[in-house]
C-alpha cells in the first residue's frame, strides 16, 4: 500500500502507439497526492485482464478494445476515459451494466482534424504528389497536375456538421467553396448561424458536392453508411474524405467505384482494417492514407492529456464528471 496514493492505480493503456505519450508525467503531474499513474504498454486486451481488478480508474487511446472480458473485472474502477472522440471502440453497454461511467475528450484535437482535412484534399486537388514527383525526376513540368478545377464556386459537402464538420466548414470557405451540410441532428437554424447550405438528405449532399467530407461518429446508424449506393451518386468527379472513422465508409464498395476511375481522389485518415489498409485502396491513383493521425498535434496531444487526468482526478476526488458519454 503506498501511503500518498492510498493504493489507488490509474492505469493508462495503449499507449505504446501514440507518438509523444511513452511517458505518465502529464497525469502523474495532475493525479499527484491522489493515485500511482501506471502506463501499460498493451497491444490487446487480453493483457489488461490481470490488471483489471486493482483498477481505479482507466485512461485509453484508441487501439485496443475494451470489452466485456475485461470491464466484467472491473471491480473497483471510478471512470473509463477515453483519449479522443470516439468511443466506439469500448463497449458501453457492459460499462453501464457494472456501473462504471465512460467519459470522453471531444475538444482537444477539433482544429487539427479539420485542418487535416483540407490538407489532404488540397494536396490531391492540387495534385502534389505529381508535381513534387515532377521536380524530383527532373522533369519541372507543371502539366503533370492537369486537369486541376479551380476551387471557387464548386461544392464542400459535409456529413455529420458537429464540432469538427463545422469547423472544416469554415476553412472550405475561406478557400472559396460553397459550404453544404447533411446532419439532421443539429438544431434547425444552425445553418443561418454559420452561414452555409443544409441540405436534408443525405443523396442530395453527395449529389451535388464536389468534395465529400465525412465526419460523423461511428454508431450503429452509421456503419458503412457510405456503401456502393451512395458512392454511386457521387459526381465523378468528386473527391471523397474521410477523417472520421474507418467503418464508416464500405471499403469494398469503395475499391470496386475507385478502380472504376469514378472518384477524383479519395483521402482517407482512417480505414476499415487500421493498421492494415486493403492493397487495392493503396495501389489507386490520386489516393491518399494517412495512419489516424489526424487529431496529432504537439499541444493538442497534450491537451488530451491533461484533460483526461482531470476528469480522472474529480472520478476520485467523487466530484461530479465532465463529458460523460455513458453512466448510470
Ligand atoms: P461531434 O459529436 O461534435 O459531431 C458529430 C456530428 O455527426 C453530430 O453533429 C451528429 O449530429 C452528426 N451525426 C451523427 N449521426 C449522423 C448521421 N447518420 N448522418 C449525419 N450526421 C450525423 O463529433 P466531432 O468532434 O466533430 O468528431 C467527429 C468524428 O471524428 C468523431 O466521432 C471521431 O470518430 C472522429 N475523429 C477522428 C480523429 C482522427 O484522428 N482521425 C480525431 C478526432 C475525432
Amino acid at each position: 500500500m503506498n501511503d500518498a496514493t492510498n493504493g489507488r492505480n490509474v492505469y493508462i493503456l495503449d499507449s505504446v502507439i501514440v507518438p509523444d505519450a511513452w511517458d505518465s508525467e502529464v497525469e502523474a503531474e495532475i493525479l499527484s497526492g491522489f493515485s500511482k499513474v501506471s502506463l501499460l504498454h498493451l497491444r490487446s486486451e487480453e493483457e489488461f485482464v490481470p490488471y483489471a481488478p486493482s483498477a481505479d480508474a482507466i485512461i485509453m487511446w484508441h487501439h485496443l478494445n475494451l470489452t466485456r472480458l475485461s470491464i466484467s473485472r472491473l471491480s473497483r474502477a471510478r471512470v473509463i476515459v477515453r483519449n479522443g472522440v470516439g468511443v466506439d471502440n469500448v463497449d458501453l453497454e457492459a460499462a453501464y451494466e457494472f456501473g462504471i461511467p465512460v467519459c470522453n475528450v471531444p475538444d482537444y484535437g477539433t482544429e487539427e482534424v479539420a485542418d487535416h482535412t483540407l490538407a489532404m484534399l488540397l494536396s490531391l486537388w492540387r495534385r502534389l504528389d505529381a508535381l513534387k514527383e515532377s521536380v524530383r525526376s527532373g522533369a519541372w513540368d507543371w502539366r503533370v497536375a492537369e486537369p486541376v478545377r479551380r476551387i471557387r464556386g464548386t461544392t464542400f459537402g459535409i456529413v455529420g456538421c458537429g464540432r469538427i464538420g463545422t469547423a472544416a466548414a469554415r476553412r472550405a470557405k475561406v478557400f472559396g467553396f460553397e459550404v453544404a451540410f447533411y446532419d439532421p441532428y443539429v438544431p434547425s437554424g444552425y445553418e443561418k448561424a454559420i452561414a452555409v447550405k443544409r441540405v436534408n438528405t443525405l443523396e442530395e449532399l453527395l449529389e451535388r458536392s464536389d468534395v465529400v467530407s465525412l465526419h460523423v461518429p461511428l454508431t450503429d446508424g452509421t456503419f458503412h453508411l457510405i456503401g456502393l449506393d451512395q458512392l454511386q451518386r457521387m459526381k465523378p468527379s468528386a473527391f471523397l474524405v474521410n477523417t472520421s472513422r474507418g467503418p464508416v465508409i464500405d471499403e469494398k464498395a469503395l475499391v470496386v467505384v475507385a478502380q472504376s476511375g469514378r472518384l477524383a481522389g479519395v483521402a482517407l485518415d482512417v480505414v476499415e482494417t487500421e493498421p492494415n489498409p486493403p492493397r487495392e485502396l493503396l495501389e489507386l491513383p490520386n489516393f491518399m492514407i494517412t495512419p489516424h493521425a489526424a487529431f496529432y498535434s504537439v499541444e493538442g496531444l497534450r491537451e488530451i492529456r491533461q484533460k483526461s487526468a482531470s476528469i480522472v482526478l474529480d472520478a476520485l476526488a467523487g466530484r461530479e464528471l465532465r463529458n460523460v458519454v455513458s453512466a448510470k
